[in-house]
């Protein structure tokens, strides 16, 4: 698949595009990914990567010559901008994560650690969210809506006691959570070390959720 999610077929050294994605037809006809390459061939299904797809040559003539490298190009690309969107694993792991037993000549070909580190960088820049500023005072505090949503999308924060409270306190849970506490064994802790500037501690609330044995 290429990047822009229209299907693109690779296939010894060339890439196909499929001119008619929607057409009714079990047969589906791809051409050179070059405009005025005549080079066509034909699969039966569309769901290129999903399975293994045979690809009939009908026209093998191209204009240009092979790129045995592009695909791994593309492919190394996609997984360090994936990977890099969607954990905090810093630009040396992802590397890492990233390395193939490439061919030599694909190799040469791949960006240097330095290039990929960059493209790493801003792609983790473009997904951080926009935290706040670190407020100074308790009553500067202000929660942003996104902040007050658990990821499943529940209400999150369950209680703030108010910016005019001078001992202000934030309560976090969510509804479903808070049901346990009815018939669980409750257990507290706090912590001093991971509070943030202006609070004193955190506390946790526990609960010990048993599965009756039948
Ligand atoms: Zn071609």
């Amino acid at each position: 698949m290429s990047q822009k999610k229209k299907p693109q077929l690779f296939h010894i050294g060339f890439f196909y595009k499929l001119p008619n994605p929607n057409s009714n037809s079990t047969k589906y006809i791809w051409r050179c990914r070059l405009n005025n390459c005549k080079a066509t061939g034909y699969t039966f299904t569309d769901k290129i990567g999903e399975t293994d797809v045979k690809f009939y040559i009908t026209n093998e003539i191209h204009i240009e010559t092979p790129d045995n490298t592009r695909f791994e190009k593309l492919e190394h690309r996609l997984f360090l901008k994936e990977r890099a969107a969607n954990s905090d694993d810093k630009p040396r792991k992802i590397i890492n994560l990233a390395e193939r037993p490439y061919e030599d000549n694909v190799l040469a070909q791949l960006p240097s650690n330095s290039a990929d580190r960059q493209a790493i960088v801003r792609e983790q820049k473009r997904n951080k969210p926009q935290y706040p500023k670190q407020p100074e005072i308790l009553s500067e505090i202000e929660v942003p809506d996104w902040l007050k949503m658990s990821l499943k999308n529940e209400d999150f924060l369950f209680y703030d006691s108010g910016p005019s409270d001078m001992d202000r306190f934030l309560i976090f849970g969510t509804r479903q959570n808070l049901k346990l506490v009815e018939y669980a064994n409750i257990f507290c802790d706090g912590t001093f070390s991971v509070a943030p500037k202006l609070f004193k501690y955190i506390l946790f609330m526990l609960c010990l959720k048993m599965k009756l044995s039948q």
